[in-house]
């Protein structure tokens, strides 16, 4: 009998709304006439609740409303988690991979009057360089040298070709061309260079024992993030009674949550950073994206609770 009654709540909304077949119309007539319970539902369903007088909205319009609002949101939903998987691939194909200092990795000739030109190996498919003044107060300054590669342009980029740059110097001081391992190993001096007169100055000593750190912000970040979430999930676990400080604490414990996914994604299991800007920028925008997508799936997911809770 039991399971006659869950049949019969999942028709009597059709039933009041005059929806259903002949067939169904006798089936749940025979119902209501031996089943109290049902009565009483029936009879609920047909009185049009307070605030439904008000709209005028009958039930099952507002179901159907609910419905198409509830199927844009799980649209959205594939389309967010489309861009995230895609920024995703983007973030883990482009990341940078240093290259350690060999010989014809980067070769620095000097040009009179222009500068530094850098030429690159083969395998070389980005650089970068800065200049900058000793910052020890030393008659000379640096051109700091990165040079990269990314698993992108390892599968896919064919025929790049040898990449160079002339590197202009305004500076009259002397300058020491500098290699930048990125991987925790000391700065190498490749050439050195003295613009006013002699030639060529003797590669200096200056930059032994110099290293790039990796800038640990990252970790402080992901430090934060996880200290949130193990407090959220606390007032959680304490309030889980009350459903409305349940859901917001819910709410809000999916950012961290989707920071931290999107930390590991974008940067590994890594705290440092060699490329912070460019890390701190993607885990941002993959995390904003990821928590969007995660707070519509909550929305859907709280939605169809409640619809079972309805139906017992
Ligand atoms: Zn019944």
């Amino acid at each position: 009998m039991r399971n006659e009654c869950n049949i019969i709540r999942d028709l009597l909304p059709l039933y009041a709304e005059k929806m259903v077949s002949s067939d169904t119309v006798v089936f749940v007539e025979e119902h209501l006439k031996s089943c109290e319970s049902c009565r009483k539902e029936y009879e609920r369903i047909k009185e049009p609740q307070p605030s439904q007088k008000i709209s005028g909205t009958a039930p099952l319009l507002k179901l159907s409303r609910k419905m198409k609002v509830k199927k844009i949101q799980t649209i959205a939903l594939t389309a967010i988690f489309a861009i995230a998987l895609l920024v995703s691939a983007f973030a883990v194909l482009s990341a940078p991979i240093y290259f350690p200092y060999s010989e014809g990795l980067v070769t620095a000739e000097w040009l009179d009057g222009e500068g530094i030109r850098l030429t690159f190996d083969k395998e070389v498919t980005d650089f970068d360089y800065t200049v900058y003044d000793d910052p020890d107060g030393g008659d000379f300054c640096y051109c700091e040298i990165e040079a990269w590669t990314s698993l992108w342009d390892k599968w896919f980029s064919t025929g790049k070709g040898t990449l160079s740059a002339t590197v202009s110097i305004q500076h009259t001081k002397p300058v020491i061309a500098v290699y930048v391992p990125n991987d925790g190993s000391e700065n190498i001096c490749i050439a050195a260079y003295n613009p006013n007169g002699e030639n060529q100055i003797e590669k200096r000593a200056d930059c032994e024992g110099t290293m790039v750190l990796p800038r640990l912000s990252l970790g402080y970040f992901l430090i934060l993030a996880a200290a949130a979430l193990i407090v959220l999930t606390v007032v959680w676990f304490f309030t889980r009674k009350k459903a409305e400080v349940r859901v917001w604490t819910e709410r809000i414990g999916l950012y961290p949550a989707a920071y931290i996914i999107s930390h590991c994604i974008v940067s590994g299991i890594n705290w440092a950073s060699y490329s912070l800007p460019r890390d701190f920028s993607l885990i941002v925008f993959l995390s904003i994206l990821l928590y969007s997508g995660f707070l519509l799936a909550h929305n859907i997911w709280r939605w169809k609770r409640e619809i079972r809770e309805l139906n017992p």
